[in-house]
């Protein structure tokens, strides 16, 4: 029988096989199931062939104080409540970190179950560094707000990492090549489905392929860290001379010798030479 507490279970990212063995024990078990969307969850128990005889409480962040002490009280009485997304693992741009807080905070027993995750698969795939990465979840929507996301991650010495949906994921290209320049990206879809894919190049190049190629499906979109890319100073010719027109030759040299590792008289040097044609 399982002790009461919070189980934060892992589900596939598409294919169904890579379920668990322990985390099909546990749903099996279980009493109470939250998930945000508890239809979902119906339907991935019905795929897995689990029983329905449970409890499923809808469960979502932004509601979470009431909700939180809801399932906290059915823990505290004797209950195991796991606690599913609708693919992938829960927490990771899915609701339940408060949850888990709250549990914390009250001395309720925690685990998790772990197993798939989009994040760490198109990781593991893309060929980029993984020695240090950031995950930022989602791209913002707004363009200022993706702007401004950009501009606060583009020094950030280590893999990025974002979620992103089909019909974004053009824009983002576009706006990210404007600040990211001439870095390596991967861009994985379909991950662990029968058209999982990893494109990798450069911007242009991905840009390229979702151009003629609609995006379809559910994608994950990493940069390299800016000193993977061996960059030659000529590869950034085009980007200082636009910085030229619109500031400072002072400024301009400094926000490339920021962003790329140059020496900073190598870029003076083509920053005159630039400012002269
Ligand atoms: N918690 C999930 C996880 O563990 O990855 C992520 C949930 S988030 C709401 C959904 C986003 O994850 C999608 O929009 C997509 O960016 C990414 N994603 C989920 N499944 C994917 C897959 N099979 N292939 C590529 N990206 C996926």
């Amino acid at each position: 029988m399982l002790r009461n507490g919070l189980y934060i279970i892992a589900t596939p990212i598409g294919n169904l096989q890579d379920i668990s063995a322990r985390a099909l024990d546990i749903l099996r078990e279980t009493d109470i199931v939250a998930a945000e969307d508890t239809r979902m969850a119906k339907k991935l128990f019905s795929l897995l062939g689990l029983p329905l005889n449970k409890k499923f409480i809808k469960y979502e962040d932004h509601s979470e104080e009431k909700q939180s002490q809801v399932l906290i009280d059915l823990i505290d009485a004797g209950s195991a409540v796991a606690l599913v997304s609708d693919a992938g693992s829960p927490l990771i741009s899915d609701p339940g970190y408060k949850l888990v807080r709250k549990c914390r905070e009250q001395g309720v027993y925690v685990t998790a179950i772990p197993g798939a995750c989009a994040v760490i698969t198109a990781l593991q795939l893309s060929g980029l560094p993984t020695n240090r990465f950031m995950f930022a979840g989602f791209i913002p929507n707004k363009d200022k707000a993706r702007a401004d996301l950009f501009d606060e991650l583009k020094n950030i010495d280590t893999t990025l990492i974002f979620y992103e949906t089909a019909p974004r994921l053009l824009k983002t290209l576009e706006q990210a090549d404007t600040v990211f320049g001439t870095r390596e990206i991967a861009v994985a879809r379909e991950l662990t489905k029968m058209y999982e894919e990893v494109i990798t190049g450069s911007f242009a190049e991905v840009i390229t392929r979702f151009t003629t190629d609609e995006p379809r499906g559910e994608f994950v979109l990493m940069i390299a860290p800016p000193t993977v890319t061996e960059h030659k100073l000529e590869d950034v010719r085009d980007i200082l001379k636009a910085r030229l027109r619109e500031t400072s030759l002072k400024t301009a040299v400094k926000e490339i010798c920021e962003q790329y590792s140059f020496s900073k008289n190598d870029v003076y040097a083509l920053a005159l030479e630039l400012k002269d044609e």
